[in-house]
This record gives C-alpha cells, sequence and structure tokens, in this order.
C-alpha cells in the first residue's frame, strides 16, 4: 500500500485564499506499513475487513500463551511506551502485583498533545486493532474489565469504537472480557495517566500525587495499567509474526515502528509510519515533501509541542528514536515533528504555546498555575514590543521555579519550550526586546498593531 499521509480533513492541504495552489509533490517511497497497514483500505474500521486483513491473529496466539509467558514476550519485543515517556511496556506490566484484585487495563485515548495526531488515525481507520491490542494486554494482566478513555473532541472515533466492540462482542472475541468507551470531556491534564483516572473514577481531571502508581493504587484504588493507544496497537503484530520478526525493525533499543506526525512547514504534513531510528531529512525532505519553495529549515520540536526545540543545525544527520534525539537535547515524545521554515517568529511561536499550556494547567500547584501564566503574559508583552531588559531572565527564573517542582510533568511542559527556544533563539527574543517590534514585520505594520 502506498505511504501515503491520512486523509483527515483537518490533515488536507488547502491553498490560502488567493493562493498559488501547491506546487505537485512527487509520491513517497514506497514503504509496507504495521500500524497504518488498514489506512485507506475501503471501510477498514468494519470487523469484517479487518478479519480479511488477518485481524485477531496475534489475539489468538497470545491467548493460547499464560500471562506471564506474555508479558515475557512483550518485555523480548522491547516495545517501549508511545505516549510519550518511552518505559519499557513488559516491565511496567510486570509491577501489578498478583496478590492483589481486580486488576484494570485502561487505555489512554486522550491524545491533546499539540502536533499529534496519530492516535486518532488509528481508532477511526483501524479500531479492531486497537480491540486487539487491548484484548491481548487485559490477557497479559488477568484484567477483566478495561476502559477506553478517549478524548471528548474525537466524536467518530468514539462511535466507530463503540460499534467495532458491538461487532467484536457479537462475534466472540471479547470472550469474558468487558471493554468499555469512556469519553472524557477534552482537558489536556486528563491525558496525564492519573488524571484520566480521576476523570474516569468522576472526578475533576487532577493529577495524583506518585507514589502510589498506578500499578498499586490505580482506577477504583485497584493495580492498573495505563498504555496508550499506538503501544496497544504494536501487539497484534508481535504476537502473530513473532518477537524475533519485530526485533528487525527499528534500533536495537527503540525496536519497532513508529508513527510520525509531521506538521508545520512541510509541503506533504500527515501521519508517516517508519521504524524508529528512521533519519529526520529523509522524513521532512521525502516522505512530508521538504519545505515551501525557497525557505530553509530554522527549527523543529521533534515530539509534539512540550519537548524541547532545536535549531537546524542540530538535527543534521539526526534519527528518529529515543536515544539519538535524546542525545541532541531534545526528546522523541509523542513523536509529533512541528517544522519550521525561516518565516518563522520564535517569540510568536513560544506564545502560542506557553498561552496553550497556561489554559490547560489543572491549577493544584502554585509554580504550574501561576508560572504558566506569568509566562504567557511576558511573552505576550515580548511580542507586542513592548519588552523589558531582564524579560528573558525572568522568563527563566519562572521555568526554574516551576520544572520538578509540581504534582506532575505539565510543569516540565510548562518549562522546557520557553526554556529551549529562549536558549537557542535568543537573538530573536534580544531583538524583539531592543526593536520594540518583532524584526520579521514591517515597522508600520508593527507600530499599527500596538
Ligand atoms: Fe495541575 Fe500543573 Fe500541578 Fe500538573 S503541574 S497537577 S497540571 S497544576
Amino acid at each position: 500500500m502506498p505511504d501515503a499521509p491520512l486523509e483527515h480533513p483537518d490533515q488536507r492541504r488547502q491553498p490560502r485564499e488567493g493562493g498559488e495552489p501547491p506546487a505537485p509533490v512527487p509520491p513517497p517511497p514506497a514503504y509496507e506499513p504495521i500500524l497504518l497497514r488498514n489506512i485507506g483500505i475501503p471501510d477498514s474500521h468494519l470487523l469484517k475487513t479487518a478479519l480479511s486483513r488477518g485481524a485477531y491473529q496475534g489475539l489468538k496466539k497470545a491467548q493460547a500463551m499464560a500471562p506471564e509467558a506474555v508479558i515475557e514476550e512483550v518485555k523480548k519485543s522491547g516495545l517501549r511506551g508511545r505516549g510519550g515517556a518511552g518505559f519499557p511496556t513488559g516491565n511496567k506490566w510486570s509491577f501489578v502485583p498478583k496478590d492483589k484484585w481486580p486488576h484494570y487495563l485502561i487505555v489512554n485515548a486522550d491524545e491533546s498533545e499539540p502536533g499529534t495526531f496519530k492516535d486518532r488515525a488509528l481508532i477511526e481507520n483501524d479500531p479492531h486493532l486497537l480491540i486487539e491490542g487491548t484484548l491481548i494486554g487485559a490477557h497479559a494482566l488477568g484484567a477483566e474489565v478495561s476502559y477506553i478513555y478517549i478524548r471528548g473532541e474525537m466524536v467518530l472515533g468514539a462511535k466507530r469504537l463503540e460499534a467495532a466492540l458491538a461487532e467484536a462482542r457479537a462475534a466472540g472475541l471479547l470472550g469474558n472480557r468487558q471493554i468499555h468507551v469512556h469519553r472524557g470531556a477534552g482537558a489536556y491534564i486528563c491525558g496525564e495517566e492519573t488524571g484520566l483516572l480521576e476523570s474516569l473514577e468522576g472526578k475533576r481531571g487532577y493529577p495524583r500525587l506518585k507514589p502510589p502508581f498506578p500499578a498499586l493504587v490505580g482506577a477504583f484504588g485497584k493495580p492498573t495499567v495505563v498504555n496508550n493507544v499506538e503501544t496497544l496497537a504494536n501487539l497484534p503484530a508481535i504476537f502473530d509474526k513473532g518477537v524475533a520478526w519485530y526485533r528487525t525493525i527499528g534500533t536495537e533499543k527503540s525496536p519497532g515502528p513508529k508513527i510520525f506526525c509531521v506538521s508545520g512547514h512541510v509541503r506533504r504534513p500527515g501521519n508517516y509510519e517508519k521504524p524508529l531510528g528512521y533519519p529526520l531529512e529523509k522524513l521532512i525532505y521525502e516522505d512530508a515533501g521538504g519545505l515551501r519553495p525557497g525557505r530553509t529549515l530554522k527549527a523543529l520540536i521533534p515530539g509534539g509541542s512540550s519537548m524541547p526545540v532545536l535549531r537546524a543545525d542540530e538535527v543534521q544527520g539526526l534519527t528518529m528514536d529515543y536515544e539519538a534525539v535524546q542525545a541532541r537535547g531534545s526528546l522523541l515524545g509523542s513523536a509529533g515533528v512541528i517544522v519550521m521554515d525561516d518565516s518563522t517568529c520564535m517569540v510568536r511561536c513560544l506564545l502560542n504555546i506557553s498561552r496553550f499550556y497556561a489554559h490547560e494547567s489543572c491549577g493544584q500547584c502554585t509554580p504550574c498555575r501561576e508560572g504558566s501564566t506569568w509566562l504567557a503574559k511576558i511573552l505576550g508583552r515580548i511580542e507586542a514590543g513592548q519588552g523589558e531588559g531582564g524579560d528573558l531572565e525572568l522568563l527563566l527564573d519562572i521555568c526554574d521555579n516551576i520544572a520538578g517542582k509540581t504534582i506532575c510533568p505539565f510543569g516540565e511542559a510548562t518549562a522546557w519550550p520557553v526554556q529551549s527556544f529562549v536558549k537557542r533563539f535568543r537573538d530573536d527574543f534580544a531583538a524583539h526586546i531592543t526593536q520594540h517590534r518583532c524584526p520579521q514585520r514591517p515597522a508600520a505594520v508593527a507600530a499599527s498593531a500596538r
């Protein structure tokens, strides 16, 4: 199947009103996807289509194994969580105690990191892949009841999951297990696993202090594993084709396929499934069609908006795996690759990111609640040409008082973009302050905007 980007309405590239239509982009090189292999097949969300494409074969093989053996296989596969942290999935499962029951498996389908749109694509187009992965996980954990916590805005995804579950149930594929779809209300913080659990229990989505970790005290006070959609979508292939085959994909420390969500200043934005360790430049310049004509790369965020930004010179020769991205000073995160060309105002870009995090802070911790708002206000002042000497130091000081001092990792998500933008593009910020305007905007426009 051609390795084309998915055609969700919000991903289709439309020419701007009055502008030139985008130049034709040659098709990307052929690739045989594993996770996205059913995308583009008519009625891919229906059971009959899924079965005709080999669905539920991995489940059969996993169910023929003892739960402990399933966990060992997943450990051997080297599968790492695809939600952002990259923690080894088999190890996470093995933390669940055997003397405390019941166990719950919760699917985190609350995808909301800006620049990330892979889980939604999987759910809407191939819900049976997720159901099969969930059933394999539930078998390994001995979880009779599982919940798929799906972001409230994903209306089509929720409907398709419900319909697919009804089909799978009627076909006897669920056995005695229950899988429920639980719709969230659209809060970023409910993608944090303990905020998600609170919300699932009917409470405000306030993240919990850890320890205790969900493996011991999770949903309804019981041992719980929370796995990301893409993580579970890897399981059917691991059990259908075997661990040895799976480990031929990707790198030694980062095995398997990964969906990279490419957005921003590329000619063909979309979801691209590649082996971990795939060259970033190939992803941008070949698969995603490259930058707009006449533009050069200025900056790139490799893992969703909460991850540190990198300069163009820092991403040369970069391969997209957990270790390589970390070695360059950022993190793979959700693999939401946000591309910025030389027309980008870094101050305005960071302001946009910081406003988002200020809006999404749950407000439990003072450093996060107050600090995220201060950051957005100061950046708004700088962007409007009213920055003052000392503002950059003030921004960094506020970040130092947020990161590592909060209940959940949202503190880092708020601070890391500011720290990395200011560190790597300090001249851009300083120019805004000294010139009292954006150097990339004509002076007259800047003056009229003030
Ligand atoms: Fe809420 Fe922010 Fe504290 Fe997380 S860090 S619990 S989002 S206030």
